[in-house]
């Protein structure tokens, strides 16, 4: 029989999906996350004996599943697929046992020469991000004038690969508020899942603004009106979206509403970032280093202790207080910290 390794957080919430950011460089430059005046040509970024080695991200991973309770694994960054080799990785994890479901959220451009094999790996699922149907729209949001074009043949190079795939699209006010129908109606027929996701105040360099944010009712009222939906029920405990059916019909649309209804009662995700720190919440103003403990040798019930000592010390509820917190608070960056 196997026993129950749980670990609670001082709001008595467990853990059970890890977030695991494989390295903080990307090909694009989205406004609302790495802007380009920010993220320019010298940009520090992290070197490679600053990340954890596939190894180091192999050993945590089994220590988190078999003595933490983590079920679920979420590979990130960055852009996830720029790390070579990110298949091995996907490898590794897959060998280990208790993990229930490995999932990977990406831009999509990359798809299209790894989707194949991320399958062999192992992969089960991915999330790809795209904003907008308009190739003019679009590009000036991803900063490279990445073609609309090239996200589509990601998201069809999954499909044929046989993983299964969800659309995330960033709704910001003025940005591609007018864009939501148009995707809403387009992935429906695709018979992909959409997940609209509020702009949110991760980091500080993306000049965040509540007055930005195009809420969740907004969202589904605007479909609603041409495409009824109702809500449904989540999935399961912890679900980020919440989940909408277009009546009389299978198909469904989620929202993810950090801004407008946090979810914050539920949560259950750490965020490991590609240099090793330990994030307990996504809006987080510091982390909890790992990757010395981890190459100062500590052995695998050392590490054990000292994870479950920062899960069990877990205050985190950023969203439900953002209205008395402090906007200007340093918080990490959303491709350090992985989405
Ligand atoms: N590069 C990959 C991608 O774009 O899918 C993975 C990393 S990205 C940080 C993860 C997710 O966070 C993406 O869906 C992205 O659109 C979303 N994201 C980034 N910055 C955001 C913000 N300020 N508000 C809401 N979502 C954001
Ligand atoms: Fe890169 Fe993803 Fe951030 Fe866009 S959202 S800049 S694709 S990490
Ligand atoms: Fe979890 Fe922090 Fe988001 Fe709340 S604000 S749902 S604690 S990541």
């Amino acid at each position: 029989m196997q026993t129950d390794t749980t670990v609670y957080d001082y709001f008595k919430r467990p853990l059970r999906d890890l977030r695991i950011s494989v390295t903080d460089k990307c090909n694009f430059r989205c406004t609302y996350c790495m802007p380009a005046e920010i993220f320019g040509p010298d940009y520090p970024f992290l070197k490679r004996e600053e990340l954890l080695s596939f190894e180091e991200l192999e050993r945590l991973t089994h220590i988190f599943v078999a003595s933490l309770g983590v079920k679920k694994i979420r590979i990130t960054g960055g852009e996830p697929l720029m790390r070579p080799n990110v298949a091995e990785l996907i490898r590794k994890i897959n060998g280990i046992d208790g993990v229930e479901d490995i999932a990977m959220t990406t831009n999509g451009s990359l798809l299209p020469k790894y989707a194949k094999e991320l399958k062999e790996a192992g992969l089960k699922r991915v999330s790809i991000s795209l904003d907008s149907l308009r190739d003019e729209i679009f590009g000036q949001i991803n900063g490279r004038g990445v073609s609309v074009q090239t996200v589509l043949d990601g998201i069809d190079a999954a499909s044929d690969a046989g993983l299964q795939v969800k659309i995330n699209m960033v709704v910001k006010k003025g940005m591609n508020d007018s864009d939501i129908l148009h995707m809403a109606r387009f992935f429906r027929e695709k018979g992909h899942i959409l997940r609209f996701i509020e702009f949110m105040d991760v980091g500080n360099t993306n000049k965040w603004k509540l007055d930005d944010v195009y809420p969740k009712s907004r969202i589904i009222e605007e479909i609603s009106k041409v495409m009824p939906l109702e809500p449904i029920s989540p999935n399961y405990s912890g679900e980020v979206a919440s989940r909408f059916r277009y009546i009389g019909s299978e198909d469904e649309i989620g929202v993810i509403s950090s801004v407008s209804d946090a979810f914050c009662s539920t949560c259950n995700r750490a965020r490991l970032s590609a240099s090793g720190m330990l994030y307990t919440c996504l809006f987080a103003s510091k982390g909890h280093d790992i990757r010395s403990p981890i190459r100062s040798g500590l052995n695998d019930d050392e590490l054990t202790g000292l994870l479950q000592d920062v899960w069990n010390g877990r205050k985190d509820r950023y969203s439900l207080e953002r209205s008395t917190t402090d906007a200007e608070r340093p918080k990490i960056e959303m491709s350090h910290i992985g989405g």
